[in-house]
């Protein structure tokens, strides 16, 4: 077994990157990843109008949706 280098994968682009010497941007594999993720942390705090893949999809396919109420 090769411990020698170990390998990480960049939380932002999936890239596997060598672990020794470790970067400076860790977890991610540069700084430009680095900064995505921290654009994506700021844009889920402040709320912006900007629907992620992994939002819901239906919502905006139903516009009318918050006018149908059981009460
Ligand atoms: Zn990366």
């Amino acid at each position: 077994m090769n411990m020698k280098s170990s390998f990480l994968t960049c939380p932002t682009c999936g890239k596997k990157f060598a672990s020794n010497p470790i970067p400076k941007s860790m977890p991610f594999c540069c700084d430009r990843c680095q900064l995505i993720d921290l654009g994506r942390w700021i844009e889920e705090e402040i709320g912006l109008p900007y629907e992620p893949t992994d939002g819901g999809p239906d919502i905006e396919e139903r516009p009318n949706v918050r006018e149908i109420r059981f009460e």
